[in-house]
């Protein structure tokens, strides 16, 4: 047993824990009870591994990138999950947690979404699977997604909008927990990160947890061990980073660094800095950092990037950055766009947002020659185009960081 292993009672030091009520005892415990048991059995492996090779297109390229190499004076590869079939890392999970619906015999999905991109994981694999999908959404959401919420139609999927609160992602999971409350008996909620009531935090981490294994057998054969210096990672509830170090938290030469989404500054008031920020509390089932006022009152979080703007924080993260054993960097829109353009200039490669936040996470370290950096890039940013042509630098568009930050501060809107 690891260190850092989730307890026998769902916590990660003081955060975790299943904070439910009364009608979602029964299935909550159920799934506790069957979550290990299930992706340890061996006719789980072979069919999650199968999908995640030959679905999915695993494993995922370990890409030395020689011009971020250069620039940071290290030596820097890229897990890249942008490569996965929908475009991110959010597949693997859906995979993983819709074979342990059918095995617990569960008959319908249920799922919350923001941006839609774990909505468009759900129903992906709700369409591979047969299985009827309800994906709630805010109606904000629903409005400024649009792409998304067709997709999850094409694929089959019913997109429930949810007027109430602020009508964005928290709101669409209070939603989706209200649903299965109703129908305890025949519907999964599949989580699309490392939150909600224990097993959650700790299943979809275990899910997740390919990406480190594969980050150390194909560095073993790149640079002939298994560990790097650095693992960075872009953290929204924390799924692609808890991937990223699962595997790497008993190392402690390993340090690890997350990027979380600062938006126009931690102190502007316009911020998804979680970690930086978070006061304890409890939000969706689970006690972690929160964003909060003095009444205890959820504050809206802020960020350019849909996909991090989360008022909470997987309970794991916030252990390991109270621990020590992990540092997180708030890190704002225009450094984040920056990145974004720079990768894309100079490795042809147009990430995410939330992947260019834990780009711009570099310009913020000091490295040694001899570091060996792994970097996850969670996805792939065509979903972000509009936002990307809206800032872009004007001109002839020059590679050099500081100069293509200059350009997004000099944009009015930002
Ligand atoms: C959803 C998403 C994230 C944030 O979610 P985590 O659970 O923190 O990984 C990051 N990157 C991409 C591309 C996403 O779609």
């Amino acid at each position: 047993m690891g260190q850092y292993d989730v307890s026998n009672t769902g916590y990660f030091g003081r955060y975790g824990g299943a904070y439910i009520p009364e009608i979602l005892q029964h299935c909550v415990e159920e799934l506790r009870h069957s979550y290990r048991t299930i992706i340890d059995d061996p006719t789980f492996t072979t069919e999650f591994e199968d999908l995640l090779q030959n679905y999915v297109g695993r494993p995922s390229p370990l890409y030395l990138s020689r011009s971020l190499s250069k620039i940071h004076g290290c030596r820097i590869y890229l897990k890249r999950e942008d490569l996965n079939h929908t475009g991110a890392h959010k597949i693997n999970n859906a995979i993983g947690q819709i074979l342990i619906a059918k095995r617990m015999g569960k008959k319908r999905i249920v799922a919350e979404t923001g941006a839609g991109q774990h909505g468009v994981a759900t129903a992906t694999v709700c369409a591979l699977m047969g299985m009827p999908c309800v994906v709630y959404m805010g109606e904000t959401d629903v409005k400024r997604q649009r792409p998304n919420v067709e997709k999850m139609r094409l694929l089959g999927a019913e997109v429930r909008p949810v007027m109430s609160g602020n009508k964005t992602l928290k709101d669409a999971c209070n939603e989706a927990i209200r649903d299965w409350c109703c129908h305890p008996e025949d519907t999964f909620y599949l989580i699309g990160s490392t939150v909600g009531p224990h097993p959650y935090p700790d299943m979809v981490a275990r899910l997740q947890s390919i990406i480190s294994t594969e980050i150390r057998q194909q560095l073993t054969a790149k640079e002939g061990k298994p560990t790097p210096d650095y693992l960075v990672a872009c953290i929204g509830g924390g799924s692609n980073a808890a991937g990223t170090v699962f595997h790497f938290l008993d190392e402690p030469n390993v340090k690890i660094v997350y990027a979380e989404a600062g938006g126009k500054g931690i102190e502007s008031g316009l911020t998804a800095a979680t970690l930086n920020v978070g006061e304890e509390g409890v939000l969706h089932g689970f006690r972690s950092l929160v964003m909060q006022d003095s009444d205890g009152q959820i504050v809206e979080p802020y960020s350019i990037s849909a996909g991090l703007d989360y008022p909470g924080i997987g309970p794991l993260h916030a252990h390991l950055v109270k621990e020590g054993r992990a540092t997180a960097l708030p890190i704002n829109d225009d450094e984040a766009l920056a990145a974004a353009y720079e990768l894309n200039r100079l490795d042809g490669i147009l990430p995410a947002l939330e992947s260019a936040h834990a780009l711009a996470a570099l310009h913020r370290l000091s490295f040694k020659p001899e570091d060996i950096v792994v970097l996850t890039l969670s996805g792939r940013g065509d979903k972000d185009m509009d936002t990307y042509l809206k800032y872009a630098p004007a001109g002839e568009c020059p590679t050099d960081f500081d100069t293509i930050r200059l350009n997004v501060n000099h944009h009015s809107d930002i």
